[in-house]
């Protein structure tokens, strides 16, 4: 009988599971209890140690993590990074969904084919949930309906060059034509918030491994102007926007009023302008190049706390690697070097560490679970509830770990995040109820699934 009993149990195992910690987050708590879940779903919660429950003791038991700004490169550019490397990445880091930009993969996604095509190029390679994002360029509008049916969750567009000769820029002209489409299907429209007339007179010519001229290259005033820009198209349309990587803390003031007068706008930060700052990055060092760029501490502290006061509604990487050469990692040439931080591994823990000084781990969690699930409207993530999605992170938000090259499961091992000591070691993550992440091993590969906009 016992052993029948327990051969039943073994068969079941990897499909339904009780786990028991005595820091569950639940209802915007952390609190002692024991969840259940079966074939993907959770199924029980009850606030209580149950006899049959694995015991995590003081781990942190909490929703999958969101990121719902990474460049994956694939198809096309899959020697910069795929969804192979990506996803691994993301489950070693307690990130159980992402969303996908439509650049940097080629085809751009700007059609309903290269959406297709993407699609496809996930096959076999989703370790963890993948969403889309549409884009919008000069001439595609008459697109956007095609791919918005099909299910992306939003539409990105840039106000300035994308560094993707295949993704120009659009200019009032498509955002009139393009935010009633986008606005129909109350889908946000993600802009990358960087407007200028002329280059900046600033000697980045002449020092280009010089990261203070590379910061002032890009300055707050070209943010500030292009979030003021969409603020008002948001105003003129009625469509949700979205401000991508708020880097300049003087454009905090515009969102905090344009949220006050009712309109549709979200704006998120990502975990590189809160954990550096311009003061600590060393000339030469092209692993920090990023747009807009990394800002003054000072400037950085007022970011987290527009965290805290709901100004910014959450955290995303932006994650956006390049081959060692493109990066130019030998010749220190800001000025020639792609743009982008590979940092997909380190939402959760880069963030943490970078915030954990001024807020509370209670304040914490919904900066990178529920508000980002809120914001593409995926209902059944985000949260530990009867009925959602059994995406689950285990992680110790006191225990420490120094970054190594081997720890990263990103395809080129060039992040600032190697070297640093982050707070936060993710034990183990569960994606659709099955184990994709545990202890520095990935396994279940291929258990993630597409996230759709029905
Ligand atoms: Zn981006």
């Amino acid at each position: 009988m016992y052993i029948c009993r327990f051969a039943i149990k073994k068969r079941n195992h990897l499909h339904s599971r009780e786990l028991f910690s005595n820091s569950v987050w639940i209802n915007n708590q952390l609190q002692p209890a024991t969840i259940c879940y079966e074939n993907g779903i959770i199924t029980a919660i009850h606030f209580e140690k149950k006899v049959t429950a694995e015991d995590y003791g003081h781990a942190v038991i909490m929703p999958g993590v969101v990121d719902v700004h990474v460049h994956v490169n694939e198809p096309g550019r899959t020697e910069w990074e795929g969804f192979e490397t990506a996803t691994q990445a993301a489950a070693a880091g307690g990130t159980t969904t992402i969303i996908d930009m439509p650049l940097n993969a080629s085809p751009v996604t700007t059609t309903l084919k290269a959406f297709e095509d993407k699609l496809a190029a996930t096959s076999g390679k989703m370790h963890v949930n993948v969403g889309f994002y549409a884009g919008l360029i000069p001439g595609n509008v008459a697109h956007l309906k095609a791919m918005l049916q099909a299910g992306v969750v939003g539409v990105k567009c840039f106000l300035t060059h994308s560094g993707i000769d295949e993704f120009p820029n659009v200019t009032e002209k498509e955002l009139d034509e393009a935010m009633p489409i986008i606005a129909q299907y109350n889908a946000p429209l993600l802009a990358h918030c960087e407007l200028y007339d002329t280059e900046v007179a600033c000697g980045f010519e002449e020092h280009p491994t010089s990261y203070p001229h590379y910061l002032a290259s890009r300055p707050k005033q070209w943010e500030n102007d292009a979030i003021a820009l969409m603020i008002r198209k948001c105003r003129e349309h009625n469509c949700p926007v979205h401000i991508v990587h708020v880097a300049s803390a003087e454009a905090l003031a515009l969102i905090e009023a344009a949220k006050k007068e009712g309109l549709p706008i979200t704006a998120e930060t990502c975990t590189q302008y809160i954990y550096f700052n311009a003061e600590d990055i060393p000339d030469a060092r092209c692993i920090y190049k990023c747009a807009p760029p990394i800002r003054e501490k000072a400037n950085n502290e007022q970011l987290k706390k527009a965290l805290l006061s709901g100004v910014l509604d959450f955290i995303a990487t932006d994650h956006s690697p390049a081959p060692p050469g493109i990066k130019e990692m030998e010749s220190g040439n800001l000025k020639k070097a792609w743009g982008g931080i590979a940092g997909i591994q380190f939402l959760l823990s880069g963030s943490w560490t970078a915030v954990k000084d001024i807020m509370t781990l209670e304040q914490f969690i919904p900066l990178v679970t529920s508000k980002p699930a809120a914001f593409i409207k995926a209902e059944k993530k985000g949260a530990i509830a009867i009925g959602n999605d059994a995406d689950i992170v285990i992680w110790h938000p006191e225990a420490t770990t120094t970054i190594k090259d081997e720890d990263v499961w990103f395809r080129y091992k060039i992040s600032p995040y190697i070297g640093q000591n982050l707070y936060g070691t993710v034990s183990e993550t569960i994606v659709n109820g099955e184990t994709v992440y545990q202890n520095n091993l990935i396994k279940n590969k291929n258990k993630g699934k597409w996230l759709l906009q029905k």
